[in-house]
């Protein structure tokens, strides 16, 4: 399991102190010829390095939706090197998704879309191990999926699935990278109820159920009937697959207690702070553990 920082100011600058002691220690020769030049615009990186790329390789992500976002979440975090993706999605390629589900094309048309996203970075990057599961995220399989992966993405559709991939989460204590987008709106936010934490920023930690209580209804607007502007769930996308690289390699503060808003018609985003509840039934039980 690979380690990752807390995100905060202090807990960067000791991952940092960390990396730089530990990277005399290194050989370049971990990573092979191929990899240098395959990931050397990463090992540029003083952020990243190669000690950074050799955690990515060492990390496994789950990803819950093989669709609009789903799509560029495993594509970047495939081409970046994360070494292990479990994807979970129980539809198949159609026509319809072509227009924005970018990890696909017409040859798979039938297709589960987790062999067609496999089949997809198996011809981009060898390095990555992809875990292909076709079927819906239930609870009991969630608590196991999360219990294995370093980092989650949710990239579902449905607010069902959303809130029992947030409490497997709570309960795992794993960081969630949570996105959405329907029309020309979107939202993306890193849910992070990890126990290590620092106790002082607890109460501006939310997990998703703090904002979406679970008991609320809401109208859900399916992609089907509202539509959905292509390149909405690319921008929204990358942002999740950059937050999880950064919660990954220890890269700077994350999104946590802060949503981003996207109005793309305008080109605008806005950012809200987030407060946890003290009430939640979710992460409720949880503070300050
Ligand atoms: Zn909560």
């Amino acid at each position: 399991m690979a380690a990752m920082d807390d995100g905060s100011d202090n807990g960067k600058r000791g991952a940092r102190g960390d990396r730089a002691g530990a990277r005399g220690h290194e050989a370049a020769d971990s990573l092979g010829d191929e990899q240098l030049l395959r990931y050397s615009r990463h090992l540029l990186l003083d952020d990243i390095g190669i000690e950074g790329q050799r955690r990515l390789l060492a990390s496994h992500a789950l990803v819950i939706g093989a669709g609009g976002l789903g799509s560029p979440v495993a594509l970047y975090l495939a081409t970046a090197g994360v070494g292990r993706l479990t994807i979970v999605d129980d539809d198949t390629v159609d026509l319809t998704n072509l227009q924005r589900q970018v990890a696909h094309n017409l040859s798979r048309l039938g297709l589960p879309k987790t062999d067609s996203v496999r089949q997809t970075i198996a011809a981009i990057n060898p390095d990555v191990q992809v875990r292909a599961l076709r079927r819906r995220a239930d609870a009991a399989a969630l608590a196991q999926w999360v219990a294995e992966a370093d980092v989650v993405l949710d990239c579902s559709d449905n607010f069902a699935t959303r809130q029992a991939v947030n409490a497997a989460c709570v309960r795992a204590g794993k960081p969630l990278v949570s996105g959405a987008a329907i029309g020309f709106d979107g939202q993306v936010s890193v849910y992070d109820r990890r126990p290590g934490l620092a106790r002082e920023s607890d109460s501006q930690r939310p997990c998703y159920a703090c904002l979406f209580p679970p008991t609320a209804t809401y109208e859900e607007t399916a992609c089907s009937t509202m539509g959905v502007f292509a390149p909405l769930v690319g921008i929204i996308g990358t942002v999740q697959a950059a937050e999880a690289l950064k919660l990954l390699t220890g890269v700077g503060p994350s999104l946590a207690g802060r949503l981003l808003m996207l109005d793309a018609r305008a080109m605008r985003w806005d950012e809200v702070l987030l407060a946890r509840q003290e009430g939640c039934p979710v992460c409720g039980g949880t503070a300050g553990a």
